[in-house]
């Protein structure tokens, strides 16, 4: 058992029938670096019912903010799904996870690839000045079945370019390319097929993948996963293994039981 904090929840949003965000206080001393993840849950029959979140909220805000999945008969998904402002939750003392940005080599372009609630480290990253400083151009892929499942990622982005600090520096370098996969929108299909086909860096007027220059986080199902590593081992790109910093870091959105 993790040590843990209690927080408060002070806001809990829902965008769709198996989708919501919410907010809680945070302890002065839980200090973790973007795009990590904890374990937060409730107590169930006077034991703590845990499972691994990442935060969308940055390192720099005073409170803490996460994107959750609804599984109507998940341990602990069917319950949190009825939290309400006011609700106290379990938030592990110790955030970890592989999406950081420093754990790549130095290159141009940052990629950002995830799907469905695998966007969620990467509403973190985004708002870490230090990505500005250190990558030309910063793209985020959100993919989604259902266009109204982007809506969440949507806002803090809109939120992000008005940020009074750096919005300016983020509407010139964060590119957003939402993609759906079963209904019609601006841009449809799956993220390996977009990126095969060469579609997607036409859209966003970038060239294909190359290693000397791309740097990838990748967060999604374990298919999503494997079809993107797959993907990247044909362009030349290896991964982060602890301090030999390469070309791309992954983790993975859920663990299929
Ligand atoms: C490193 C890491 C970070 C995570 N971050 C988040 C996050 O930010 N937001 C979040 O909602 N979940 C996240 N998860 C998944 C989360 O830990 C739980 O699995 C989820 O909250 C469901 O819990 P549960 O007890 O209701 O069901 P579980 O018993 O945990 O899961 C039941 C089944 O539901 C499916 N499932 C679980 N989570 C998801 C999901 N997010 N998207 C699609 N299908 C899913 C899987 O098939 C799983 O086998 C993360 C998992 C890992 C490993």
């Amino acid at each position: 058992m993790p040590e843990t904090h209690h927080e408060t929840v002070t806001d809990v949003r829902h965008w769709t029938d198996t989708l919501f965000s919410f907010r809680t206080t945070r302890d002065s001393g839980l200090r973790f670096r973007n795009g990590e993840f904890t374990m937060i849950g409730i107590e169930v029959n006077g034991k703590p019912l845990l499972r691994a979140y990442s935060m969308t909220s940055s390192n720099y805000e005073d409170f803490l903010e996460f994107y959750s999945i609804k599984v109507q008969d998940g341990p602990l998904t069917s319950r949190l799904q009825h939290v309400r402002k006011g609700d106290s939750l379990i938030v592990s003392k110790k955030p970890t996870g592989t999406l950081l940005w420093d754990h790549l080599r130095p290159g141009r372009s940052l990629y950002m690839l995830g799907t469905g609630t695998g966007i969620a480290p990467f509403l973190s990253v985004m708002k870490d000045p230090d990505i500005y400083e250190n990558f030309e151009k910063v793209v985020l892929v959100h993919g989604c079945r259902y266009a109204r499942e982007l809506a969440y990622g949507q806002l803090m982005i809109d939120t992000l370019r008005n940020n009074e600090y750096f919005g300016d520096i983020v509407r010139g370098r964060l590119l957003h390319y939402p993609t759906v996969t079963r209904e019609p929108y601006e841009h449809t299909g799956r993220i390996t097929d977009l990126m095969e086909s060469g579609r997607l860096f036409r859209d966003i007027g970038a060239t294909p993948f190359e290693p000397d220059d791309d740097r990838v986080m990748l967060c999604g199902s374990p298919g999503m996963l494997k079809s993107l590593t797959d993907m990247l081992h044909r362009y030349g790109f290896t991964e982060t293994r602890k301090s030999d910093f390469r070309e791309y870091v992954i983790e993975r959105a859920f663990v299929d039981k």
